[in-house]
């Protein structure tokens, strides 16, 4: 047969047919796009709504178990929480003392004013600038706005998602809230002044209760600086919503050596 110069004999309507296959694939891109991002709003604003009552529960709870904060219940800590309040230049906020075992102190609550909950452990082993540094950390996330972003942020992280997403964005998650600590530390020692009180709150906070019942702070520093250089604690650290104690008081002594800290204390 003899060579065919021309493609006359293609099937009537063939492109046609291909630019409606074309736009129909665009179509169903656009449309399970558009549904996805309009879908995640919708979830991420169900978690936030979740969020909210959660903190608002955790908020009821504590009032039926803790102590308010005031002057007449607890004069000489309201006076620490307002004189903290004052340096750092942090909104009102409510405080509550837990009666709990254990050393912590925590903040929650996105909307003002924000709840500090102090443990009742840390009134028998801290001293007054000791006890000025934690209350100042905890200040520190409300001041820096640390408290109500993390219901926010801490809400998105917990989005369900495949398998190894869900692990990168809560070690994102995690390693903002590790950030956070770390400022909040700097903001504790702002309220209470002296590095060494400082550290020694930190000691307490992350050796127990051995400290103040006699252990001493070197050994107990190096208990610490043991678990530092330690791979398994350093892995853990990437899963954890604290920086391990030994590296937060490196830290805190690196920046209070600073011309930075030494520039806001002199004001
Ligand atoms: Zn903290």
């Amino acid at each position: 047969m003899r060579p065919v110069h021309n493609t006359s004999y293609r099937y009537p309507h063939e492109d046609l047919i291909l630019t409606l296959t074309l736009m129909l694939v665009f179509g169903v891109i656009f449309f399970t796009a558009t549904a996805t991002v309009c879908g995640s709003v919708l979830f991420v604003g169900a978690m936030l709504i979740i969020a909210y009552f959660a903190t608002s529960n955790q908020h009821q709870s504590l009032l039926k178990t803790a102590q308010k904060v005031t002057p007449q219940t607890h004069p000489q800590l309201y006076e620490m929480v307002e004189e903290c309040r004052a340096t750092l230049q942090a909104e009102p906020v409510q405080t509550f003392v837990a009666n709990r075992n254990a050393l912590n102190a925590y903040t929650f609550g996105l909307t003002s004013p924000k709840v500090v909950v102090i443990y009742s452990a840390l009134g028998d082993v801290m001293d007054e600038d000791e006890a000025k540094f934690i209350i100042g950390h905890e200040l520190g996330h409300v001041r820096l706005g640390h408290t109500w972003l993390n219901s926010l942020v801490g809400g998105m992280a917990g989005i369900p998602s495949p398998f190894m997403g869900a692990i990168l964005m809560e070690a994102a998650f995690l390693w903002w809230n590790r950030a956070c600590e770390y400022s909040a530390d700097r903001a504790g020692l702002l309220a209470c002044g002296d590095v060494n009180k400082a550290i020694s709150a930190l000691l307490k906070i992350g050796v127990g209760l051995q400290v103040s019942q006699g252990m001493d702070a070197q050994r107990a520093l190096q208990k610490l600086r043991d678990e530092m250089n330690d791979t398994a604690s350093n892995f853990g650290e990437l899963f954890a919503t604290h920086p391990m104690i030994a590296k937060r008081i490196d830290e805190l002594k690196k920046w209070a050596a600073s011309a930075e800290y030494g520039k806001l204390v002199r004001g």
